[in-house]
């Protein structure tokens, strides 16, 4: 690998045969050597993931070859709207979130947790669930680290971990991009989320000129990327050079909080976070909740793909025989009447009731539970709201008429 400049120190720049890069070292990637990676990832016998234009959409999928990424393709978002279009300029990571996020791998919407067999009359649990390859996603944005951070104490934090969350998360291998465009939908600018990766990351890139700042995130990063040097001269970012890729998403985040509203574009958005715990918890009988109530279909949209929503149900599948039993769990959401459920009836049985539990409880109750906010400021939640309700501007809607509360029928 050859480095030049580097701000970590000129004793460990050198030419091909040098120490390899360490981590917090930047070196530049063309886009060539994209397939390199994939290959040195997949060459350690991990399943890569990574995202491609399907089903009208960018979504993560198995990856093989870089050039099923979804170069030259932008999205257009907005409250209930998601469109591709083609623009030859577009880089390789141009689009923003789609509808799938590090959720649907760590915690995905079905999955065997248990299977059962019965043998003269007495069940057994058999312990060989079918292993799982560790697992490599290439193209996370700082909104989905973030949603990530926040899925970890879910999952492992107090007593109850969660297994096979557990196990996917230790092997994880984590490339980054930072964003070059925002969505209207987003506002993790506002939520302390991004748009700049900044850690949890394993290499992280920025798209500049046609190739990419590579900065090593980790100890598995930089082996990863020595089997890409391997193959190919790597040639280290200079100062300068870092400097101005650490820019490029700084530059965006100024750019979402000068957004304003203009006449024929689409809405730009941001989160009053201060004091929101205390706000939502004072305002539950506010006529807000009706309202909203009166445009949401409790379809579940915004639980599915909300990339911390963790909700699930745990249900028993026999075969024919009835002998052979796998327990399976799944996606629930807040939105059903099922899953408010007790002794025989809903206690939520109002789509308001719902509403109301959803939004509080991903931006209030959270912070009692787990520490943290349970929103990262994706947008996608608006996006795939097929009515285009916002939670900002639900929030918002509160927070300018606090204290209203709804008149008894
Ligand atoms: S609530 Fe909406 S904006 Fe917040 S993390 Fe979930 S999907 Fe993203
Ligand atoms: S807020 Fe939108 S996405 Fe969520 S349940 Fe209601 S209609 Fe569906």
């Amino acid at each position: 690998m050859q480095r030049e400049n580097h701000p970590a120190g000129p004793g460990r720049c050198q030419v091909d045969g040098s120490p390899q890069a360490a981590v917090g070292d930047w070196v530049w990637l063309n886009v060539a050597d994209l397939q390199l990676l994939i290959d040195a990832l997949r060459h350690d016998g991990r399943r890569v993931v990574g995202p491609q234009v399907a089903d009208a959409a960018v979504v993560y999928r198995d990856l093989e070859r870089a050039a099923d990424l979804p170069r030259g393709w932008i999205d257009e978002q907005d409250g209930g709207h998601y469109r591709l279009r083609r623009d030859e300029a577009a880089g390789v990571f141009d689009h923003v979130v789609g509808p799938h996020s590090l959720k649907n791998f760590l915690f995905p919407a079905r999955e065997t947790i248990g299977r059962f067999l019965r043998e003269d009359g007495t069940w057994r649990q058999l312990d060989d669930l079918p292993p799982e390859p560790p697992l490599a996603v290439i193209g996370v944005r700082a909104c989905d680290l973030a949603g990530l951070a926040i899925q970890d104490r879910v999952f492992l934090g107090g007593e109850s971990v969660d297994p096979g969350y557990r196990r996917r998360r230790e092997s994880l291998f984590l490339v980054a991009v930072n964003c070059r465009r925002a969505a209207a939908t987003c506002f993790c600018h506002s939520t302390g989320c991004g748009p700049a990766v900044s850690a949890g990351f394993d290499l992280a890139l920025t798209e500049r000129d046609g190739r990419f700042a590579c900065e090593v995130g980790s100890e598995r990063g930089a082996a990863v990327l020595a089997t890409v040097s391997a193959a190919t001269s790597l040639l280290a970012c200079s100062h300068d050079e870092v400097s101005a890729a650490r820019g490029q998403p700084a530059a965006l985040e100024q750019a979402m909080h000068a957004r304003q509203e203009e006449a024929g574009q689409p809405k730009p958005r941001s989160l009053n976070t201060e004091g929101i715990r205390d706000l939502l918890f004072d305002n539950l009988e506010h006529p807000r909740w009706e309202e909203v109530a009166s445009r949401c279909l409790s379809c579940t949209n915004c639980t599915l793909v909300c990339p911390t929503c963790f909700c699930s149900s745990v249900g028993e599948v026999a075969d024919l025989s009835g002998d052979a039993v796998e327990r399976e769990r799944h996606w629930a959401s807040c939105f059903t009447l099922d899953h408010a459920r007790m002794h025989g009836t809903s206690v939520r049985s109002s789509t308001a009731s719902r509403y109301r539990q959803w939004l509080t409880h991903k931006l209030a109750g959270w912070i009692d539970q787990f520490g943290t906010s349970g929103c990262t400021g994706c947008g996608r939640c608006i996006t795939w709201c097929p009515v285009g309700i916002d939670i900002t501007e639900e929030v918002a809607a509160i927070r300018d008429t606090a204290g209203q509360k709804e008149s008894p029928a």
